[in-house]
């Protein structure tokens, strides 16, 4: 059971639990992901055969990456990050910012000086690889990236990743959920309202979401050296908020 070196190989902790709002992602995902692992047996019954490769597409910083884990974890699947190797049934092979993996391949012939370049290898065999899976059961790829119109075309065809997936920014209501995630942990006062600390972040990502949810506590943290008092209050949530920009636009 070798592993390419600078691989990734693990059942990750991180659960549909951790990932607030995008409901029908998630469902869509467990279904591609999860069902050919957990119900192989079935799709064998009504002959039909699973996805192969997913993409997730979607601004930075939008769990991406946290839902190919919450996949495998699901799935009870080792995930495998970035490189591919001899792969053990089931697993979750992911790539991410897949667009610098397998770029758009320029003109007819490739570059003009000729050469592939590594990215061209790299797709190349990327592809192959995938065709490769076309038999075995229980290896679902996932790719993401934050730019599904930089990746080659030839990626897209059906049996390799055959279904995309646009994992968007957080609603409000996705908003609450992951700040409701962050602050599991956290003594909240009782003046801290999380729905309108979500109606107040408009264009902040789940990843912005969390580090407001820090920056919150680091103000309380300061704070309590003084006060003794371990409450993270709704001023340093404002705090947080002042001092914090979005990084959607
Ligand atoms: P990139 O394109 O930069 O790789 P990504 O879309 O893969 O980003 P992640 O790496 O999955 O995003 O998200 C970064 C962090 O933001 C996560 O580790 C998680 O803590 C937090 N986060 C993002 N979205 C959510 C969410 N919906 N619920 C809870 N936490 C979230």
């Amino acid at each position: 059971n070798s592993v390419t070196r600078g691989v990734t190989k693990e059942i990750p902790a991180v659960s549909w639990d951790d990932i607030g709002g995008l409901k029908a992602v998630k469902k869509k995902l467990q279904q591609a992901v999860e069902w050919p692992i957990k119900h192989a047996a079935s799709f064998d019954r009504l002959g039909i055969s699973p996805i192969r490769g997913v993409l997730l597409h979607g601004p930075p910083g939008c769990s991406k990456t946290t839902l190919a884990k919450a996949a495998a974890h699901a799935a009870q699947a080792s995930f495998f990050s970035l490189r591919w190797h001899i792969f053990a049934s089931p697993s979750i092979i992911f790539f991410d910012e897949a667009d610098a993996i397998a770029p758009k391949r320029t003109g007819p012939s490739g570059n003009s000086s000729g050469n592939a370049t590594v990215g061209e290898r790299l797709l190349s065999t990327l592809l192959t690889e995938m065709d490769g899976l076309e038999l075995a059961t229980g290896i679902i790829v996932l790719a993401a990236t934050n730019r599904p119109n930089a990746i080659d075309a030839a990626l897209l065809r059906p049996g390799r990743f055959d279904m995309v997936l646009y994992v968007p920014p957080p609603d409000a209501e996705g908003r609450y959920e992951i700040l409701r995630i962050h602050t599991r942990k956290m003594p909240l006062g009782d003046d801290v309202d999380l729905w309108k600390v979500a109606e107040h972040t408009e264009l902040f990502t789940g990843a912005d979401l969390e580090g407001l949810c820090r920056e919150a506590g680091m103000a309380a943290l300061r704070e309590s050296l003084r006060s003794e008092r371990f409450v993270c209050d709704d001023i340093h949530f404002q705090a947080a908020l002042r001092s914090l920009r979005p990084s959607l636009t």
